[in-house]
């Protein structure tokens, strides 16, 4: 049985990874996730459905477009076999819970969000907003269903919490941590905060472990300036997803130390 939830995940991860690639790309160009449907870049024509398979049809394609040949980025693959990964690993890792729609909303929803601010240094309100309330009825959802309201709790604290202490941050330092990252906060408090505080913590520490860990080689290697502006948001969408998928393991040994 998980194994048809794994395989019922993943291809809705192929389907949302193709569906975020819409977002990444319209969002911060300020144009409609709607409306007009997907076309070429090169030579506007629109792409058919047939055309428009996660993964398989950029194979059939030989990465090119239909009509007029050109190149088409393999970023796009890359972003559905990401919404792919990340639905199979959480289907795996949680297996049927009730919050586990709430987990790949956020994955989801991190996922787009990390690619945009990689590419354009920008989280974008609609994407956090609607992540943020996408995940809060889900949670409310799940917990109404188990009884779990001590976790929804948690979770909205937390929430509030990392939102105070990245505002802080971002009065501090406006220049390092954007008023983007605050808001993006109450979205990882949320999802995280569902799992219990220690996961909260554990996803900030990884993020900035990870972020430091890339800078200083980046940095060293000279493919980076030192005073060049960072995408915090993929790093804090990086350690989040950190910490749904390796946090169990970690959390347990760290409370068992003391
Ligand atoms: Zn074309």
């Amino acid at each position: 049985m998980l194994g048809a939830l794994i395989g019922v995940c993943t291809l809705f991860g192929l389907a949302v990874g193709s569906f975020l690639n819409v977002v990444i790309y319209r969002v911060p160009r300020n144009e409609s996730i709607v409306s007009p449907r997907s076309k070429c870049p090169a030579c506007d024509a629109p792409i058919k459905g047939r055309d428009n398979i996660p993964v398989v049809s950029w194979l059939l394609l030989k990465g090119r477009c239909r009509n007029c040949q050109s190149p088409i980025s393999p970023r796009y693959v890359y972003v559905e076999l990401a919404g792919g990964g990340l639905f199979a690993g959480a289907a795996a890792r949680l297996g049927f819970r009730w919050y586990l729609p709430a987990v790949l909303v956020l994955l989801a929803g991190l996922l787009a969000l990390a690619c945009i601010d990689f590419e354009h240094l920008l989280l974008p309100k609609k994407v956090v907003y609607l992540t943020l309330a996408l995940v809060g009825v889900l949670l409310i959802l799940a917990a109404a269903e188990t009884g779990e309201w001590h976790n929804l709790l948690v979770a909205g604290i937390s929430s509030v919490a990392w939102f105070v202490v990245f505002f802080l941050m971002n009065l501090a330092s406006p220049r390092i941590l954007g008023f983007g990252d605050v808001r993006l906060a109450l979205v990882l408090g949320l999802g995280l905060g569902w799992f219990g505080w220690r996961y909260v913590v554990l996803g900030f520490f990884a993020a900035n472990l990870i972020g430091a860990i890339i800078g200083i080689t980046l940095i060293a290697l000279n493919k980076i300036r030192r005073d060049q502006p960072i995408p915090y948001g993929v790093f804090l969408a990086v350690g989040t997803a950190f910490a749904i998928f390796a946090g169990p393991e970690l959390v347990s040994s760290i409370t068992r130390i003391h």
